[in-house]
């Protein structure tokens, strides 16, 4: 086969809507099996649909990345079906515009166990895996957030610099064992992340500020596809993607 993926299986957390659907599209369409997971089994249903009529390979794992238990449920399910998991795309996240001091802890700590706990609890679930089989790329969806603070998005900010330092570090653990991890860094991209938020002080504030500049989703595929089809030797530790007006 041309496709550089086949005979691949990954694992895309989030891929019920946005930027998680278009990456699975995309890993889909260069050959992968991709086990699809979010809470909303109904949108991954459509989306495995939607691959199968392209000609990929999906299938639906419903899954809360906050649960560690359901992440391994997750992983097993995987390969017992697909095959040992090579890549990961920790995708899931959720983003609150909102003043810290008008303390929606709640929110702050929605974004804290879905954005980071999320994120390890997968890690942890493939990890040892991939250093048996001595390959493996996770792929960790961080935000320009992740690179500098943002006013309105302190907490979430934080969130991606979690991301970005764990990455950083972990890479350094396993370069050398055949594990590749890739930090995919977008500005404003058309999902449903924006309609999370519920401080309107923040929102009118903070929010809007470069909405005349967007990317779609589909761009990220693009760039994610890019980093896991490279040759084993090459990694591609991140990616910055900014949205540029339109001429
Ligand atoms: P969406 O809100 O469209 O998608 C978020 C996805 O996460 C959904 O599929 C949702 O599915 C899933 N999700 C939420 N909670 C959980 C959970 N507990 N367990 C498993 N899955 C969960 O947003 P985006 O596509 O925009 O966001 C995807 C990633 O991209 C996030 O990490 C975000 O921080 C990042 N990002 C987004 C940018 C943007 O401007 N849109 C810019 C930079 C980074 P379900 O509800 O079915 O579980």
């Amino acid at each position: 086969s041309d496709k550089p993926l086949a005979g691949k299986v990954a694992i895309v957390t989030g891929a019920s809507s946005g930027i998680g659907a278009a990456i699975a599209r995309h890993l889909a369409g260069a050959g992968a099996a991709v086990a699809v997971a979010a809470r909303r089994v109904d949108k991954l249903k459509e989306l495995q649909e939607k691959i199968g009529e392209e000609g990929g390979v999906a299938i639906t794992v419903k899954c809360d990345v906050t649960v560690r238990e359901e992440v391994k449920e997750l992983v097993q399910h995987a390969e017992c079906t697909l095959g040992p998991v090579d890549i990961l795309v920790n995708n899931a996240g959720v983003m609150y515009y909102t003043l810290m001091k008008n303390l929606h802890e709640e929110e702050w700590e929605r974004q804290i166990d879905l954005n980071c706990k999320g994120v390890t609890n997968c890690i942890g679930a493939v990890l040892s895996g991939m250093l048996e089989r001595k390959s493996g790329h996770i792929v960790n969806m961080s935000s320009d957030a992740g690179r500098k603070g943002f006013p309105g998005l302190a907490v979430y900010s934080g969130t991606k610099f979690f991301v970005e330092g764990m990455s950083q570090a972990l890479r350094q653990e396993v370069c050398d064992a055949g594990v590749r991890v890739t930090c995919v860094q977008p500005g404003d991209v058309r999902t449903e992340l924006l309609g999370h938020t519920t401080d309107t002080e923040a929102k009118e504030q903070f929010d809007g500020s470069s909405s005349h500049k967007i990317l779609e989703p589909e761009d990220i595929g693009r760039a994610v596809l890019y980093a896991v089809s490279q040759p084993e030797y090459v990694g591609v530790n991140e990616i910055l993607i900014e949205p540029r007006a339109a001429p």
